[in-house]
């Protein structure tokens, strides 16, 4: 089977509700340009997405950042998993490392958002990653292993095969630095590998696994010609509709809508 790929932008704390309308404005005028065969969706600060809801184009869904793991109750400042569907959210990111290293998110806190997304009818967008350290101590492969086994362990093959995960090596988060298409190839191979030997192989072939860090449009194209890799999860750059659009078509080789 053949997978469709992704555009994703996570906007993180960028963008108040007036410059996210304008955003899906100006996107909806370039609509034509982003091509049928891809998905894409944008992940905006939970302030702006009922406004993104009725204003982004229709081929362009929505997804949070975060979401708590419990249903409801009394946890201050946290939004759930129903609440942030309710605004039109089909995706969540689980496990950015900026929650994981700035607000000191476990694996194990990971695995329940990742369960109560699945649970609550959200696609989770699983983001495993090295930092530096872990990269020069050649630890990439058992970090990025030990990071999918655990977020994905509540879920069956079936759950996993709609999920997403996101290879985004913490140093290239932001940093200009990017691994080569080939080196980010060999990482997402093996998260594939993980998964079919804990989920079964149909469930690997099935499975969305994009790359993440420092993607740009004149980089996106490398990346997403490699057999394993499926898109591409954008902060910066999916910051603009102009970098958008271009990565979009860098992604679809041209062809429009
Ligand atoms: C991200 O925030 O997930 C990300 C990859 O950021 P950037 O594209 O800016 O490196």
């Amino acid at each position: 089977m053949t997978r469709r790929k992704m555009l994703i932008g996570n906007w993180k704390m960028y963008k108040t509700v007036a410059e996210a309308r304008a955003f899906a404005e100006q996107l909806g005028r370039s609509a034509h340009l982003l091509a049928d065969s891809l998905d894409y969706a944008i992940c905006p600060p939970v302030t702006a997405l009922q406004t993104l809801r009725v204003v982004l184009p229709t081929k362009v869904a929505l997804g949070a950042q975060n979401i708590y793991f419990e249903q409801q109750g009394a946890f201050t400042g946290e939004v759930s998993a129903e609440m942030v569907r309710e605004l039109g959210a089909r995706y969540v990111i689980v496990g950015h490392s900026e929650r994981r290293n700035l607000f000191g998110e476990s694996d194990e806190w990971v695995r329940q958002k990742v369960h109560t997304a699945v649970a609550s009818g959200l696609t989770p967008i699983l983001c495993v990653g090295e930092d530096l350290r872990q990269r020069e101590q050649n630890e990439t492969m058992s970090v990025v292993e030990r990071q999918t086994m655990s977020g994905l362990s509540d879920l069956t093959g079936e759950q996993v095969a709609t999920a997403v995960i996101a290879y985004e090596p913490v140093w290239a988060i932001g940093s200009g630095m990017t691994p080569s298409p080939e080196q980010a190839e060999e990482v997402i191979a093996h998260i594939r590998r993980v998964v079919s030997d804990t989920k079964g192989q149909e469930t690997a072939k099935q499975i969305r696994i994009l790359y993440g860090g420092s993607v740009k449009p004149n980089n996106i194209a490398g990346f997403v010609a490699q057999p394993n890799i499926d898109g591409a999860l954008v902060g910066g750059a999916s910051l603009e509709v102009e970098s958008f659009v271009a990565m979009a078509q860098a992604m679809a080789g041209g062809e429009q809508s």
